[in-house]
């Protein structure tokens, strides 16, 4: 039995703990409750325990599922986590309210058209390729600079932080902290890092939004979309 409210208590109690520890008591840290896979039952009660951030990573479902449950919820803050193609630029523009994986100019210059276009400036978080993995998306950091002045001063997006996954098999804190590095000489505040199994240690090198999924909703791995096997 899941019980995402319980669970949901429980990661918010651990984050005060870490928080408290690492002398962050009174500065916010926003738990991104990342709910993708998941249907609306085992989100609803989390909405309803009071969490209002919520992160997705494929457009097409998000749009699907949180359509319906912004009309019960409306003031949800949706973050978009997961890669983004250019043409669901559109889309994703109306339906998310921060896109935290900006990681190259097209996509970056598809924003900034289609936000004049909508009238709608969404804050952006770029994504930060840190451990360099071939296969993994974000910029290198030795190109983060680059970008940072392209997408604010030539593109003028909102441009509020980094967002990083570090790689499975290193040490996370070697790249929570070159995360960290990156965005103080870039004047960039928000700092997108730390999940389930490394949340506490992000916290310490200074996470502001930690992306939570499998601590909250339980695993992904025998889910099936559209049939709630609880
Ligand atoms: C799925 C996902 C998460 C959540 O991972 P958990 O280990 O389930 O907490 C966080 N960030 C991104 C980018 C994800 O795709």
């Amino acid at each position: 039995m899941i019980d995402p409210a319980e669970n949901l208590a429980e990661v918010q109690r651990v984050l005060a703990s870490a928080a408290a520890k690492a002398g962050r008591a009174d500065e916010p840290i926003t738990l991104v409750a990342v709910s993708k896979t998941h249907n609306s039952s085992r989100i609803e009660p989390v909405l309803a325990a009071g969490q209002r951030v919520f992160g997705e990573n494929r457009v097409q479902e998000a749009a699907g599922k949180w359509s319906a449950l912004r009309a019960c919820w409306p003031d949800i803050e949706l973050h978009l986590i997961g890669p983004l193609q250019t043409n669901k630029v559109r889309e994703a523009v109306e339906l998310f309210d921060v896109i935290e994986t900006v990681d190259r100019e097209k996509l970056a210059r598809k924003l900034r058209e289609e936000m004049t276009r909508q009238g709608r400036e969404l804050p952006v978080y770029l994504q930060v390729n840190t451990g360099e993995e071939p296969q993994k998306a974000g910029v290198l950091p030795r190109e983060v600079d680059g970008f940072v002045r392209l997408c604010r001063e030539d593109l003028k997006l909102d441009v509020r932080g980094l967002m990083a996954i570090p790689p499975a098999d290193e040490e996370a804190s070697l790249h929570f902290a070159l995360l960290k590095k990156i965005a103080q000489r870039n004047d960039l505040c928000v700092l997108s890092m730390g999940m389930s199994s490394d949340f506490e240690i992000a916290v310490t090198f200074g996470a502001t939004h930690i992306r939570v999924g499998t601590a909250i909703f339980g695993d992904r791995e025998h889910h099936v979309m559209g049939s709630d096997t609880r």
